[in-house]
């Protein structure tokens, strides 16, 4: 009799047995479903044996095995197991979900793809004023505005639409207001020839693609606008030519229609899949099938996309390595970038590390030999050189509102040159503080540690971390003073300010909540390319990857905040952050000028940015981390507790570390004491963490086996919910 074990979504870490008269081999990876308590649950088969533990009165009989998909792959199921060994999440919640959300019910359904056109404006729409269409055509108007404000109507929106809604678009299309387009963002759909490569990309490439039928890692370091993209289209290319399937992964959802637009158009005849969270269930399960049918050429996306099946996998590309959104933050915390690794050695293929600024981990692994460094100097246009940075000293200049007078003449230059600007402004919102001049009281959320955040279009006090909502008071609530002022600034506040100085230039704020619709993205990115806009002011959201060719000043407010962080990762971060915003400026014909107002322009961090010097800031950084025994010359864990009350999580965290001293390989590692995290309350919870550190992975992962283990004995859960989180990013 065939016994069938089963990942479920339980948090405990095991799997559970079924009788399965009818089960074989061939059965493992299918989809199951099982009795579970008193409720019928679907699972995933990870294996098939004759004999159990499960004493055979307790042992239940599997209700279906679901034959209409192909089994997930071997491979699959083996980065399953690994995923559930090195993070210690239980192997059901690994399983089930990685796997797409339609593949968890009991009865598949795949939709039929959506008409795959958008209904995009015309230039002809764009121009018109809603105003004049009368009044009494409220639907009209409302649909006209709609499609100036998004840019278009994507097939799936056009479907929910009344039969009104869809009389007047075809209205619009008559009167060339709108035209039906293929659904590919981020055009342009005009064919042009690939540029020839420059020597250092060719370089890079035949280095490459020598060696494609093995494992092996490579570490791009090319300095932005180095053409890395372009790299990574050569090789694509040779490896489809070999039938092989490539796995293209970026930091940004907001980088994915771009980058499928310049795929699509190179590879015309090959399917290319997107996959992020944007995507409805519909949509993810149809690309996640096409890559396990080895349809799929490309399947380019966010960090989810590392679990997607890929029977030809023949390249991994990770751009944007050094980025930390490739760390899942909650529920099974991976790095997608180590598990591409995995998933290259794994199947023995070429993974490309693509980064202007690597990370430390990857940087001294190229150092040390484990990774082959492959470099681009110089910028892909010919003419195209790196941007002038220069400290503005804030010690010696005034900025009013938060802008310099140098600040401001260098935007007045770009502007009567018909040049764009960008002002980087890593704070959203109008103020960062709402502060009583006469007792000293700030707005505070009650329920995080944190600031409350003043929002002066929606005349709100907003939380950024937990999302509470409140109007600004008229007085203080303290004493009674109206004299409340918003202190400090924000993206909000300097696109005022802008606008005041500049009031016939066309200003374009760029943060989470002026693109919070969909579609908003878009029509920025438009507006740039078609030069509808002078100055962007944003934050980290311009600074990732995007092209502005039109772009020659690049101004950062207010970074010094993240200098003297708790966080060790913080300057590398920093660093790597303001090189790709720097990077922005310059990137064609125009050289770029970068501005950075400080108040420490001596800091060696700004003193590397301004000779643009990633190796010496780098190897100074290493040399600080080995001296102090921190990553990458050691290895970390941290066990988070949270609970309403610190004491509790740190009295747990304080059992948890006697315990650890009965552990295995307790002499081998090193536990800092319990403390409050760096944000203490969140949510209306309090937290504390613990941190393990080891010189060996061995080591480390053989502790946390042991100790993990007896950390689901300790008394005290039901008040304190826990984790491990293992390589964290940010502590
Ligand atoms: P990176 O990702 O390294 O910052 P991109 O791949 O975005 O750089 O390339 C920067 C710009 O250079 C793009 O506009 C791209 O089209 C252009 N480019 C890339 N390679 C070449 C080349 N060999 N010749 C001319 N232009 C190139
Ligand atoms: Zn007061
Ligand atoms: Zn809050």
């Amino acid at each position: 009799m065939a016994i069938i074990r089963v990942a479920l979504d339980v948090p405990v870490d095991c799997l559970f047995d079924y009788l399965a008269p009818d089960a074989s081999i061939t059965d493992i990876g299918l989809r199951v479903c099982v009795p579970f308590g008193k409720r019928r649950t679907l699972g995933i088969i990870l294996s098939v044996c004759t004999d159990t533990s499960v004493p055979g009165n307790k042992l239940k009989q599997a209700e279906r095995i679901y034959r209409d998909i192909p089994p997930l792959p071997p491979a699959l199921l083996e980065l399953f197991k690994f995923c559930n060994r090195y993070y210690h999440h239980p192997i059901g919640q690994v399983v089930m979900n990685s796997i797409p959300n339609r593949l968890r019910q009991f009865k598949l359904t795949i939709d039929q793809p959506s008409r795959a056109f958008a209904w995009v404006i015309t230039d002809k729409g764009r121009l018109l004023d809603a105003t004049d269409i009368p009044a009494r055509s409220r639907a009209k108007r409302l649909l006209l505005t709609t499609l100036q404000d998004n840019g278009q109507i994507p097939p799936e929106a056009f479907k929910q639409m009344s039969a009104h809604n869809r009389k007047l678009l075809r209205e619009f299309l008559a009167l060339d207001w709108v035209t039906q387009m293929p659904l590919v963002p981020g055009l342009p759909t005009a064919q042009t020839e690939p540029p020839s490569p420059t020597p250092e990309q060719n370089a890079a490439i035949a280095a490459i693609l020598a060696d494609t039928g093995m494992f092996a890692p490579w570490l791009l370091h090319g300095i932005t606008g180095s053409g890395k993209t372009e790299v990574y289209l050569r090789v694509t290319a040779a490896l489809l030519k070999q039938q092989r399937q490539v796995l293209l992964l970026v930091p940004e959802i907001n980088l994915t229609p771009q980058l499928e637009a310049r795929f699509k158009q190179r590879f015309p005849e090959t399917a290319v899949v997107s996959l992020h969270s944007g995507l409805n269930d519909n949509e993810r399960l149809q690309g996640w099938l096409l890559a396990q049918q080895g349809k799929a050429g490309i399947v380019l996306g966010t960090r989810l996309a590392v679990f997607t099946p890929l029977p030809e996998l023949g390249l991994i590309v990770v751009d944007e390595e050094q980025d930390l959104s490739f760390k899942q933050q909650d529920g099974l915390r991976y790095s997608a970038r180590d598990l591409a690794i995995y998933r290259a050695k794994q199947a023995g293929v070429p993974i490309i590390l693509g980064s202007a600024t690597p990370s430390l981990e990857s940087y001294q692994h190229a150092l040390a030999g484990h990774y082959r460094l492959l470099r681009l100097h110089s910028r892909a246009v010919s003419g195209a050189t790196l941007p002038v940075i220069r400290c503005i000293d804030l010690r010696l200049t005034k900025a009013p509102e938060g802008l310099t007078e140098p600040l401001l003449t260098a935007l007045q230059t770009a502007l009567s040159q018909q040049q764009q600007s960008l002002v980087f402004i890593n704070r959203r919102g109008y103020a960062p503080v709402l502060l009583c001049k006469s007792c000293g009281w700030v707005a505070a959320c009650t329920r995080c540690s944190s600031r409350l955040v003043v929002h002066l279009h929606a005349r709100q006090l907003r939380c950024h971390y937990c999302g509470h909502q409140q109007t600004v008071p008229a007085a203080c609530p303290e004493c009674g003073d109206p004299d409340i002022l918003p202190f400090g600034q924000g993206t909000q506040r300097i696109e005022a300010a802008l606008r005041s100085h500049f009031p016939a230039a066309r200003i374009l704020r760029v943060d989470r909540d002026s693109i919070r619709r969909k579609h908003a993205w878009q029509s920025v990115l438009d507006a740039v390319q078609n030069q509808q806009v002078d100055i962007l002011v944003g934050t980290q959201l311009l600074a990732k990857g995007h092209d502005f060719p039109n772009l020659s000043l690049v101004c950062i407010l207010n970074a010094d905040a993240s200098l003297y962080s708790t966080d060790f990762r913080a300057e590398e971060q920093l660093f790597a952050q303001l090189m790709q915003v720097a990077g922005r400026a310059g990137r064609a014909d125009i050289p770029g000028t970068v501005l950075i107002q400080t108040e420490f322009p001596h800091h060696p961090l700004y003193q590397a940015l301004s000779r643009q010097n990633y190796d010496s800031h780098a190897r100074t950084l290493l040399r600080e981390r080995q001296l102090t025994h921190f990553p990458p010359f050691a290895y970390q864990a941290v066990l988070r507790a949270e609970a309403i009350v610190i004491d509790s999580a740190l009295a747990f965290l304080g059992k948890a570390a006697k315990i650890a001293t009965a552990c295995e390989q307790f002499g081998q590692i090193q536990l800092f004491d319990p403390v409050p995290a760096p944000m203490m309350r969140l949510k209306g919870r309090e937290r504390a963490q613990l941190l393990v550190h080891a010189h060996s992975r061995k080591h480390l992962q053989e502790f946390l086996f042991d100790w993990q283990q007896r950390l689901h004995t300790l008394a005290a859960q039901k008040k304190v919910r826990w984790h491990l989180d293992i390589d964290p990013l940010m502590l």
